[in-house]
């Protein structure tokens, strides 16, 4: 294989080829440490949007106790379900504790204290089931949820629960309620949305259905190949803007350094040739061509150094030549 270790280029490649003719023994021990893994998945939202009779209907009143939060606080707890894909779930539950807690706080530190719970639920989470009540507003403190999700990189399904409350409904109700929802939650514009009646058990499953989907795709892993072609199609439909002094941002290539969330390398010449708006346009490229629905992705951008580049501009114009718009 023709690579180029200055540059990168071809080195993505060569990276698959090697994982391709890996033993397969080593392939299956790694797959057998994802078996083992219980992925978590935390019920969270304001009180009294229904988190414990969604809890009810997933595991039943009688749920066996799992394991307790260590440390002094018992501020969480965990009950183990078994997925339709024959996977345990741990489902992480802050409402019952909440109530205790709350009678013993009282006053305006509840809000504070079911919060802060929150926050070290989504901490421990794989994905995030956010329960909003269909009949009440979004607050800041959704708002203030979410924001934690995205920047603790988890998944997330958006629940909005006590459905059989909304009066008249019709075809289109779950579409005005999705606009509703997408403009005061824009940081989770990826998300799916589940309307769920947990009083009477309906849809209950789908949150868990939602959830596994999320979990997989968090954990999926793109090849370097099908990555590049999406990355470079889109430079091409919409190269970088050049600066006044005529510099334009170049792309070497592009890899997958991480999944859960999943984490792309961009390495350019320069990463501030690169503007937020441009990232964010990659990053609904990325997400219109190869999914991630209900994850957040993780766009890293960064440049050369500048000593490979001065010394070894012949190497680098190669890969332009090959890679660039
Ligand atoms: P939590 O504080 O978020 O755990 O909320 P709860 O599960 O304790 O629910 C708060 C109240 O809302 C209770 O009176 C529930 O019976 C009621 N509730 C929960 N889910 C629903 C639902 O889907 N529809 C209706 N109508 N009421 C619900």
């Amino acid at each position: 294989m023709g690579v180029s270790a200055i540059s990168g280029t071809g080195t993505g490649d060569l990276l698959d080829a090697v994982c391709l003719g890996l033993e397969s023994s080593k392939v299956e021990d790694v797959s057998s440490e994802d078996d083992t893994r219980v992925p978590s998945i935390a019920i969270i939202g304001k009180p009294n949007v229904g988190k414990s009779s969604i809890l009810n209907a997933l595991v039943g009143e009688e749920r066996s106790i799992v394991s307790p939060v260590s440390g002094t606080t018992r501020d969480a707890i965990d009950s183990e379900v078994t997925g339709p894909d024959g996977q345990v779930y741990r489902l992480i539950d802050t409402a019952g504790i909440r109530r205790r807690t709350a009678v013993a706080a009282g006053g305006s530190k509840t809000e504070e204290l079911s919060v802060n719970r929150a926050f070290r639920a989504i901490r421990r989470a794989d994905v995030v089931a956010l329960v909003i009540d269909a009949m009440a507003c979004i607050t800041e403190q959704d708002w203030k949820l979410s924001e934690r999700i995205v920047k603790e990189g988890k998944g997330c399904v958006i629940v909005v629960n006590k459905w059989d409350t909304v009066p008249d409904k019709d075809h289109k109700s779950t579409v005005h309620y999705e606009q509703d929802v997408r403009e005061k939650l824009r940081g989770l514009e990826w998300a799916p949305i589940v309307y769920t009646s947990a009083i009477d058990g309906k849809r209950v499953t789908k949150i868990l259905d939602a959830a596994i989907e999320v979990e997989k795709e968090r954990s999926r892993r793109l090849t370097t190949a099908i990555l590049n072609q999406v990355v470079h199609e889109a430079m091409a439909l919409n190269p970088p803007p050049r600066t006044r002094g005529g510099k334009k941002g170049r792309l070497y290539y592009c890899t997958q350094a991480a999944v859960r969330p999943p984490t792309f390398v961009f390495f350019v010449n320069e990463a501030q040739l690169f503007p937020d708006v441009y990232r964010r346009y990659m990053e609904k490229q990325l997400r219109s061509n190869v999914g991630y629905r209900g994850t957040p992705i993780r766009l890293l951008w960064r440049s050369k150094k500048k000593s490979d580049k001065d010394s070894k501009e012949s190497s680098s114009k190669e890969a332009l030549a090959e890679t660039s718009v």
